[in-house]
């Protein structure tokens, strides 16, 4: 597929022009805008598309409407919720195929990234409507303290109101709509803002979830710049809370101008994995290029360095491009088969390039690739990668495995806690007491023992600390996020509750 072609379930979200034109969804309705951006496909420099790009007036539609609707979502009865989110799973299903082709051309995806994606979300629409009954509250009695002998609270969770929801381009459909379906399971409205460069696949999952029957107002889907856009809903007083997930960059730009509202930040990382000399060395190299190059690199819990202990480095190294031979990489859309595609944009292959050769300038040994042409970058491999090479410290984003030697294990965990992110890891050993002391060790969110980082419909939970962000991220996780706990507290001594009691008690 070259071109976007839409089956008749989705004519109403864009108007037929020389190319689709985007429609938004605003107050229950899909509306055009004057403005709009191009959606240049990653596979073939191609324009393929158009989406709106809202202004001001679109914008305060929008916060109107999510504001004005939120108590219709919190008194719906939570098992109709339920019962909406399995017509939409099973609308996802029915429409799998014709969503992973779009997600695929307007991202550059493999066919098997693509139909993982959509399969991951169908999934966790499915965990979710499970773990949404265990949004319950808790009893709390007061006799554990003198203050509070007389009185009992009951602690609830309640809907924040107005959820704004910001996602990345990686995985714009995955991440999106694990915003959306906690949002709405626990009794929020919710404005998604997807990326500019590939919302169209999650657009069509926002018009199967209003013909699911979503009543108007409840979910608004708008497109347009991030700045803009994003500016005047981040500061709006009527958003409740801001679930963002992108750059670190723009994270604390976000918290910045958020005010008081409730942020949770997913944001950038610089997944660091520790070979130590007793690893199954075959097992971490594959791991290690899984982890680095799955999805052309562009996975915030990619492996986006390998610190390995010098007596192993380079046996590692080795098997590493042994296990790179198995990837093949080229057009996706030339054949199922093809594992890596081209990154989002010429721009982001540029940009790594320049990472690359900065590496090899610094003295890092370039062992394969290395070369990138529009957005498509060659799987790379350097080792030896010195310390001072911008890809030793800032996130790559793109197809390329960056081993660095290290004296031993101490050294490793040194260096890989010296980074301003912490977001994942990884440690490959097969020693239990030393892959216990860098679990520990680490200051990440998250670390896998003996594999890739990979989360998938995140049923554990995932985020960062430092300047990969704040919050967990998860089935449950999520809806804990998007709720705030209140404390009911009731007096019982005797005349708060009502009248005295002055009767005789009667079996
Ligand atoms: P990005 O440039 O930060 O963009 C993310 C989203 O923010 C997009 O929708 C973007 O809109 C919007 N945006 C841009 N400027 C904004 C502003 N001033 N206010 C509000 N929103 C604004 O990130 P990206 O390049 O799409 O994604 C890659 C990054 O996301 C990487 O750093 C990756 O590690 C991170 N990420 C983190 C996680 C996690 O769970 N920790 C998961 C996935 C990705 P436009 O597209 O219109 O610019």
């Amino acid at each position: 597929m070259n071109s976007i072609e839409l089956s008749e379930y989705f004519s109403e979200i864009y108007e037929k022009k020389d190319v689709p034109v985007f429609k938004v969804l605003i107050d229950g309705k899909w509306k055009g805008t004057e403005d709009t951006i191009d959606i240049i496909s990653p596979v073939n420099q191609k324009k393929i598309a158009k989406i709106s790009s809202v202004g001001d007036s679109d914008l305060k539609t929008a916060v109107d409407s999510a504001h004005s609707n939120k108590n219709r979502i919190r008194n719906m009865a939570a098992i109709d919720r339920i019962e909406m989110m399995n017509r939409v799973r099973l609308a996802i299903q029915e429409h799998r195929e014709e969503m992973a082709r779009v997600l695929m051309l307007e991202s550059g995806k493999s066919y098997k990234s693509a139909t993982g994606e959509i399969n991951a979300a169908i999934e966790r629409l499915r965990l979710s409507m499970a773990d949404s009954k265990k949004i319950i509250g808790e009893y709390i009695p007061g006799d554990w303290s003198s203050d509070t002998s007389k009185k009992i609270a009951l602690v609830i969770r309640e809907p924040v109101g107005v959820v704004l929801g910001i996602s990345p381009f990686n995985y714009p459909v995955y991440t999106t709509i694990a915003k959306v379906i906690p949002a709405i399971l626990s009794g929020n409205s919710i404005i998604i803002k997807p990326p500019s460069s590939n919302p169209l696949a999650f657009l069509m999952c926002a018009e199967i979830f209003r013909k699911s029957g979503l009543s108007n107002g409840i979910l608004q889907v708008v497109t347009g710049r991030g700045g803009k856009t994003g500016d005047y809903l981040v500061s709006n007083d009527k958003i409740n809370m801001i679930s963002f997930t992108g750059s670190t960059e723009v994270g604390k730009h976000i918290s910045q101008i958020a005010g008081l509202k409730k942020t949770h930040l997913e944001l950038g990382g610089k997944g660091t994995a520790i070979v130590l000399e007793d690893a199954d060395l075959d097992l971490a190299a594959k791991e290690c290029v899984r982890g680095s190059l799955e999805l052309a690199g562009q996975r915030c819990d990619a492996i986006s360095r390998v610190l390995v202990v010098e007596k192993v480095a380079d046996k590692f190294a080795e098997l590493v491009k042994k296990h790179m031979a198995d990837y093949k990489f080229g057009d996706p859309t030339s054949s199922d088969d093809i594992t890596i595609g081209p990154v989002i944009n010429k721009e982001a292959a540029e940009r790594i390039n320049r990472m690359v050769k900065d590496a090899v300038d610094k003295g890092a040994k370039l062992v394969m690739g290395g070369k990138y042409k529009d957005a498509y970058h060659d799987p790379t491999l350097l080792i030896d990668v010195p310390l001072r090479a911008e890809i030793a410290n800032e996130e790559t984003f793109g197809p390329v495995v960056t081993v660095i030697k290290v004296r031993n294990i101490e050294d490793a965990i040194m260096i890989a806690n010296e980074s301003k992110y912490g977001l994942d890891s990884a440690v490959f050993t097969q020693d239990f007491y030393p892959a216990w002391e860098v679990m520990k060790a680490l200051q990440v969110g998250n670390v896998t023992l003996n594999s890739a980082p990979s989360h998938g419909t995140s049923y554990f939970p995932f985020g960062g600390v430092k300047d990969s962000g704040a919050g967990k991220e998860g089935v449950g996780y999520s809806i804990e996020e998007m709720t705030n706990l209140k404390t009911i507290i009731l007096d019982l001594s005797p005349g708060h509750l009502g009248k005295e009691y002055t009767g005789e008690f009667k079996d």
